[in-house]
């Protein structure tokens, strides 16, 4: 297979993977991406003093990233400074206890056993061997992989014998609950089942994996802020070759016969024609079907599917240092668990005692406030647009209620400078259903069930992101851009 020109639409985290592969591997890439900068999901907002990420805040497995960087033939460590989140979460419960989660097994067990006593602290090591043996099992075999049909699922059928022996189509809370006794700790590791559009209830165990990429491999944070991480992406792709063109937007997918046969190239809105051998879409998938290539059917389970629940960010530039007894990332439970997960998941309402994230990202990186100054992102976990909240009204009373709690829970509240995003403004920036978290990984919803990285009606058609495999969220859309890019050179072959 000789040199292909590749298209890809769109520098988010995975469209940056892709770039980064391609390019890596000798294709001719060019990046059009419709902002002036990289980034996506992981944008930047810049205001007084303050910088602000826009999207994801806690970043694990930054073996992949790494992995990134060394597909473009880069060392990562020229482009990005990630240092280790220590306490990675102080996690707040309304019993008024605190447990902060550590850097590093050792630390944390320490912790648990002063906080929770002897039998937990014995119990988190087993958990640990046990997370990471499922990590270790699912990672080739099913997340970082495409596939073709759902057979490929059980072939070959010994990762998932294995994956049945080990529980791993068991409830997850259960499954937690086996190692720990103390709410506390079966929360803190089953929360995670959120960041898949899941409650832990319902969640399958093989999502435990996303409690080993926080708990086990560690949270870390990069110097300037997570969009350090697009930019120094890019910055690396463009070494190894690619060429990228911000600020404008792709109209559609260009084919050999208007709107049949392969693709040919891309139009941008402005008119032009840029050729290609295979794009590669990133932005949210059912949406670059419905843009992009109308004429195709988007996979029923986009159209159809189960959307993860939303989330509503408050960023806020306030004046004071961050508290001394508050950690980078603090999780406030709120005292109803299950019957909050009924109201997001099933109910379509908000929840009726929230569990939040207030993040101080300045506490890490001072030159991301004034000095004296903290930065802020506090994220409630919300229904996306399937939902039944009327946003219209409800925007600025969950505005207040979220301002106010944070206050009343210690962090400094004389605001300087403050962006509010609700499931609307998520739409608006492109995302279906006003989430930014994508279809859930309800088990038919994940693998070879969900939205394929490849068109099987267009060839040359290749999608990358967290609306396709492996998923949602920041290691998952970084393995999805080699994915992609493997998808990319089965096309020219
Ligand atoms: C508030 C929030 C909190 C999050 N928290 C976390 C977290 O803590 N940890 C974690 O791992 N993940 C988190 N995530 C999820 C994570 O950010 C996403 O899964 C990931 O960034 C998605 O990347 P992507 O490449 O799929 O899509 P995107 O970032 O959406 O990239 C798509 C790109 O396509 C571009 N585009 C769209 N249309 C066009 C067009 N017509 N022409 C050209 N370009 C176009 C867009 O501008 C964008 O740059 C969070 C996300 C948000 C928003």
């Amino acid at each position: 297979m000789g040199t292909m020109r590749v298209v890809v639409v769109g520098a988010g985290l995975g469209g940056l993977s892709a770039a980064c592969h391609l390019a890596g591997r000798g294709h001719e890439v060019v990046v059009v991406e419709r902002a002036e900068v990289p980034g996506g999901r992981a944008g930047l907002l810049e205001s007084h003093g303050y910088r602000f990420d826009t999207g994801p805040s806690v970043m694990t497995m930054t073996g992949l990233l790494s992995d990134v960087f060394a597909a473009a033939g880069a060392d990562m460590t020229d482009h990005l400074t990630l240092s280790p989140v220590d306490p990675m979460y102080r996690a707040c419960f309304a019993d008024g206890s605190a447990i902060r989660v550590r850097h590093g097994r050792e630390p944390m067990t320490e912790e648990i056993r002063r906080e929770c006593g002897g039998r937990e602290a014995e119990a988190f090591g087993r958990f640990c061997d046990y997370l990471t043996d499922l990590y270790k099992l699912e990672l080739p075999n099913f997340i970082n992989r495409s596939f073709n049909s759902p057979l490929d699922l059980a072939w070959p059928l010994g990762p998932i014998i294995q994956l049945v022996r080990m529980g791993g189509f068991r409830k997850l809370n259960p499954v937690v609950e086996d190692y720990f006794s103390d709410q506390r700790l079966v929360k803190l590791f089953s929360f995670q089942a959120m960041y898949a559009g899941l409650s832990p209830f319902e969640a399958l165990a093989v999502y435990c994996v996303i409690t080993y990429m926080d708990t086990v491999e560690g949270v870390y944070f990069p110097a300037g802020g997570m969009h350090a991480i697009p930019r120094a992406l890019a910055a690396a792709a463009e070494k190894a070759g690619a060429t990228f063109r911000y600020g404008q937007a792709v109209e559609r997918v260009v084919r050999r016969a208007g709107t049949s046969g392969p693709v040919t190239g891309v139009r941008l809105e402005n008119g032009e024609v840029i050729k290609a051998d295979a794009v590669v879409l990133n932005p949210d998938l059912p949406v670059a079907y419905r843009g992009m290539v109308p004429e195709v059917d988007m996979p029923r389970t986009a159209r159809k599917g189960h959307y993860s629940p939303s989330a509503a960010v408050w960023l806020a530039g306030v004046k004071g240092p961050w508290p001394e007894d508050a950690a980078h990332h603090n999780i406030h439970f709120g005292a109803a668990w299950k019957g909050a997960f009924q109201a997001l998941l099933k109910d379509g309402t908000l929840m009726p005692d929230p569990s939040i994230l207030v993040s101080g990202p300045s506490s890490s990186d001072p030159s991301l406030a004034p000095e004296g100054s903290s930065s802020m992102y506090v994220l409630e976990p919300v229904p996306n647009l399937d939902g039944k909240v009327d946003w219209v009204y409800e925007r600025e009373r969950l505005k207040e209620s979220l301002t106010a709690r944070v206050a009343a829970l210690g962090y400094p509240s004389d605001v300087e400078v403050e962006y509010f995003f609700d499931p609307t403004d998520w739409e608006r920036q492109g995302m279906e259903r006003g989430t930014p978290f994508a279809l859930s990984h309800k088990f038919f919803q994940s693998g070879p069930f969900r939205p394929n990285n490849v068109s099987r009606k267009v060839p040359g058609l290749v999608f990358v992101g967290s609306g396709t495999v492996p998923g949602v969220g920041v290691p998952m859309v970084l393995l999805s851009g080699r994915l992609a890019a493997d998808r990319v050179e089965e096309a020219g072959r």
